[in-house]
């Protein structure tokens, strides 16, 4: 087992790491920014290292920096996160030529699920379903067209290299084909320097439902049931809750085992998730991710595995903890992203925390790098701490995340607590009756 693990990056998520390898004796390295200095992470950590000035692209993204950080503390594996470079092929790769260990999937995967385009083709032809689309990329405005009619209208083009929603667009109808093409491919260029694209049939009102898999290697592969991250804002995730309430078990175990004999044929390596849409009954794969997840608490919560426990033994080379028949689906969880925004415009309220009180009792879980006098950088994201609930049944979960709402304080910056307080009282999420436009709608309603 590693001695020491360096953790390349902040806030909640570094917490999270440093927490799981207390836990198996292993000594943690935190890195931080100049910005950071002061943060939860860099003190609770056995041993810290500034690598660079407040600048993502100076710091948590300064791959030098981070390998002289191991270099110097003698970590011999690094815990990369979500974000950052948790998706960089290529930081797995200098790792390893610096006999390092990168806890996470092996490069090659990395590359093949971050090409969106390689990664649905890669896995349409290991038996998972997909939205239908383009095969491969799309070669000329010609084709485009051909593809949008055949599929038909309303088509939405995705960008290869995409991520958080960038470099898409949708054409309702031919008038608007070409228009949506050139902006998508624009935008991609912009935000990735590569404009690759492809177009697939949109999908209109349906729910975002994600997998989560654990391979180790000596050949297990287990699937641990999916999340519902239908909640989103701009294609970005705002509340997630597992079990999903349009599944049933017959449901989950389908469409797990279509997952797990997959990522079993595809020879994957730690955690994993595959996201797909599902509409009428039917998934459509979106996307795999090849990291720790966001959102991974909802699933720890229902099945009692700790994620980042199991991706250090299975970096180490130990096999993970339990099999797929020994998995015990346990009660409801939702988690809330609670983030320093105004809970109305959303505009960003960084600054200086004047209060913190975290709720407590049976079932919550609050996952923060924040405390009282903690001023928020204004260079990172802006969330303040993951709220994850968990009960016998969604009802109880629901009540009890209403009554863990009222119980937390945040002073000093807005948060968008309040606006999870009026989302889980509207009778559509009550009943679990939403779809990936839902939120939207809801908050465009006064
Ligand atoms: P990104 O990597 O940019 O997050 P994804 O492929 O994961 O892109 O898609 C992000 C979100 O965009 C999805 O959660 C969903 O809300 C929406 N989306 C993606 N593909 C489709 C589709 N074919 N039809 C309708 N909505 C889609």
């Amino acid at each position: 087992m590693f001695e020491k693990v360096l953790i390349a990056n902040r806030g909640e998520i570094a917490l999270r790491v440093h927490r799981a390898c207390q836990e198996m004796g292993i000594s943690t390295v935190a890195v931080h920014s100049t910005a950071d200095s002061d943060a939860m992470h860099v003190r609770l950590a056995n041993e810290s290292v500034c690598i660079g000035p407040a600048p993502a692209s100076e710091s948590y993204l300064n791959i030098p920096a981070i390998i002289s950080a191991c270099e110097i503390t003698g970590a011999n594996a690094v815990h990369p996160g979500y974000g950052f470079l948790s998706e960089n092929a290529r930081f797995a790769e200098i790792l390893e030529a610096h006999d390092i260990t990168f806890i996470g999937p092996k490069s090659d995967h990395i590359k093949m699920m971050g090409d969106k385009i390689v990664a649905k083709s890669t896995v349409k032809a290991l038996g998972i379903p997909v939205v239908p689309g383009s095969d491969g990329g799309i070669t000329s405005e010609e084709q485009a067209m051909k593809v949008a009619k055949e599929i038909g209208f309303p088509v939405l083009f995705k960008a290869a290299a995409g991520g958080g929603g960038r470099g898409m667009k949708v054409a309702k109808d031919e008038d608007h084909l070409l228009e949506a093409l050139r902006t998508a491919r624009s935008e991609a260029k912009a935000a990735f320097g590569d404009d690759a694209m492809y177009v697939e049939k949109y999908l209109g009102q349906p729910r975002h439902i994600e997998v989560q898999v654990v391979a180790d290697a000596h050949g297990n592969v287990v699937h641990l049931g999916e999340r519902d991250c239908s909640l989103q804002r701009r294609h970005q995730k705002v509340l997630e809750e597992a079990p999903s309430p349009a599944l049933n078990d017959a449901g989950r175990e389908k469409i797990g085992e279509i997952v797990r004999r997959a990522i079993g044929k595809l020879g994957y390596l730690g955690v994993g998730t595959i996201e797909f849409l599902y509409e009428d009954g039917e998934f459509y794969f979106i996307e795999m991710n090849t990291r720790l997840q966001v959102e991974h608490p909802v699933t720890e919560a229902i099945t009692g595995i700790d994620l980042v426990r199991e991706q250090i033994r299975i970096a180490a080379g130990l096999e993970m903890s339990f099999t797929q028949e020994e998995v015990q689906f346990n009660g409801h969880a939702i988690e809330c992203r609670v983030n320093a925004e105004n809970p109305k415009t959303f505009a960003p309220s960084p600054g200086t925390i004047r209060g913190f009180h975290t709720p407590g009792g049976l079932g919550v879980r609050v996952d923060s790098g924040v405390y009282t006098g903690y001023k928020i950088p204004p260079y990172y994201d802006s969330l303040i701490g993951k709220l994850i609930v968990h009960g016998r049944n969604r009802n109880e979960c629901i009540m009890r995340l209403r009554r863990t709402l009222n119980e937390f304080v945040i002073e000093g910056v807005d948060t968008t607590i309040p606006l999870f307080k009026d989302l889980i009282a509207d009778p559509d999420f009550m009943n679990g009756d939403y779809h990936i436009h839902w939120l939207e709608e809801f908050l465009a309603r006064d």
